[in-house]
């Protein structure tokens, strides 16, 4: 066969939610338009992977130290609300309705799958907590079991300190995870968040 086609594709099927046959039909509209638009794809996936870092704070992905959301005045440093990936955060700036900062987890607790607190941004989080002293801590978390547990950990160890712990309104479908929320029931979620009050 055409050796760099197949490499393609095979690049291609490693991206989520394409398969075989969408591979090839991708890569044959990429040969089929100007050769400038497949080139500008190819520099702007260069640029990203090239130009971005973490910020500092948050591990949103950011051009900066410190990305926009950590850096702007319009949003409220004190409420932090932590997901699990940058693609948890992307879908409640979609929603439009939240104006605090964030935390980005890295994932969740699943020990059973080896991913125990020292695999996540928990200290990092500890760490933030101590020096910025938040009047909320907002648990964005999806709604499968690991993301439960973690919760409930997270919860617990800052309830502990004092800290303001809310969570997501019931009402999300449970397994399902945040990114493939509608804006509208992430927005009603986090509008209708409740306390957390963890017993320990
Ligand atoms: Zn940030």
């Amino acid at each position: 066969m055409i050796q760099p086609l197949e490499e393609l594709v095979e690049a291609l099927c490693t991206l989520p939610t394409i398969g075989r046959k969408s591979a090839w039909r991708l890569a044959l509209h990429l040969m089929e338009r100007p050769e400038q638009d497949a080139l500008k794809l190819a520099e702007s996936i260069v640029r990203v992977r090239q130009k971005l870092t973490r910020c500092k704070r948050c591990y949103n992905y950011s051009e900066t130290e410190l990305c926009p959301i950590c850096s702007s005045a319009s949003r409220d440093q004190k409420q932090i609300c932590v997901v699990e990936k940058p693609v948890d955060l992307f879908a409640f700036e979609r929603s439009g309705r939240y104006r605090g900062v964030y935390h980005i987890l890295g994932g969740v607790l699943s020990p059973l799958n080896g991913i125990t607190v020292d695999k996540l941004r928990i200290n990092e989080l500890s760490m933030r907590i101590i020096n910025e002293q938040p009047g909320e801590l907002i648990l964005g978390l999806g709604g499968s079991a690991d993301a439960e547990t973690t919760a409930l950990y997270l919860a617990r160890i800052y309830r502990q300190q004092g800290i303001r712990v809310t969570r997501l309104a019931r009402g999300l479908p449970v397994g399902m995870e945040l990114e493939y929320v509608d804006q509208i029931t992430l927005s009603q979620a986090l509008n209708e968040r409740t306390d957390v009050h963890y017993e320990s």
